[in-house]
């Protein structure tokens, strides 16, 4: 079956290319072990968050969706600070575990709360623009979190946003889900503004059948 297949792939080249440290792999044991869902990036594309964020120089680093803070240490492996928000306070507190145990915990802040709370928080307070944005929480609202990224960060900076392809449903305007709706508006948003260089990539993997999006702030 593909799914195997494109599982198999992922396994070798992580295995081939990713180095991922002690501190990642016990995160992603603790979120088993915790029960939490398997939502967090695969290594090799937690490694592509991290490569983004040193290509771009990144010193501040925002990240809408926690979990057990597995792309957090990725991000933080890679950037001075990371902020990132997480509405579940047991995740919260289980990424703070990992976060510790990883040796990033003084670089991060996790604010616990609905992000869109969180992000005009952040708005309100004039916080220092981020230079990346990884976009990666509940999909109806990505629409609004783009306006937000819009608002927390400045030219040269990166927009990543996780799960646009959703096993193909992004191309069903008709969709009843309203995750794809949320994708589709927001890609729709990317496309449009005039302030954005983007693309979109479908991906398979260990994941399944996804894509990611990568906008340029100009
Ligand atoms: N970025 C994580 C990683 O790769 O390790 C995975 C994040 S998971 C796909 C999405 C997370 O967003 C979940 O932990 C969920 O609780 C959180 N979430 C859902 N709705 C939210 C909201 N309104 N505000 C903040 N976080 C939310």
């Amino acid at each position: 079956e593909s799914s195997e297949r494109w599982r198999a792939v992922d396994e070798y080249l992580t295995t081939t290319l990713i180095g991922e440290d002690a501190g990642l792999v016990r995160a992603r044991r603790e979120c088993r072990l915790a029960g939490l869902p398997d939502h967090e990036v695969a290594p090799n594309q937690g490694a592509l968050l991290s490569l983004l964020a040193r290509m771009r120089g990144a010193r501040r680093v925002l990240e809408i969706g926690t979990l057990g803070g597995y792309s957090t240490i990725w991000l933080a492996r890679a950037a001075q600070h990371v902020t990132t928000l997480e509405i579940d306070p047991e995740y919260a507190r289980l990424a703070l575990l990992n976060l510790e145990r990883a040796g990033v915990a003084d670089r991060v802040d996790v604010l616990v709360g609905p992000a869109a709370d969180s992000l005009a928080g952040l708005v309100a307070a004039g916080a220092e623009p981020y230079d990346l944005v990884f976009i990666d929480a509940d999909k109806p609202n990505n629409p609004r979190y783009l306006e937000a990224s819009l608002l927390l960060t400045r030219p040269g900076s990166l927009i990543v946003a996780d799960n646009i392809v959703r096993d193909g449903a992004v191309v069903d305007p008709a969709s009843a889900d309203e995750r794809v709706q949320g994708v589709r508006r927001f890609l729709e948003l990317l496309g449009s503004d005039p302030r954005l260089d983007v693309t979109a990539l479908q991906t398979v993997g260990a994941k399944g059948w996804d894509g990611f999006a990568v906008a340029l702030v100009r």
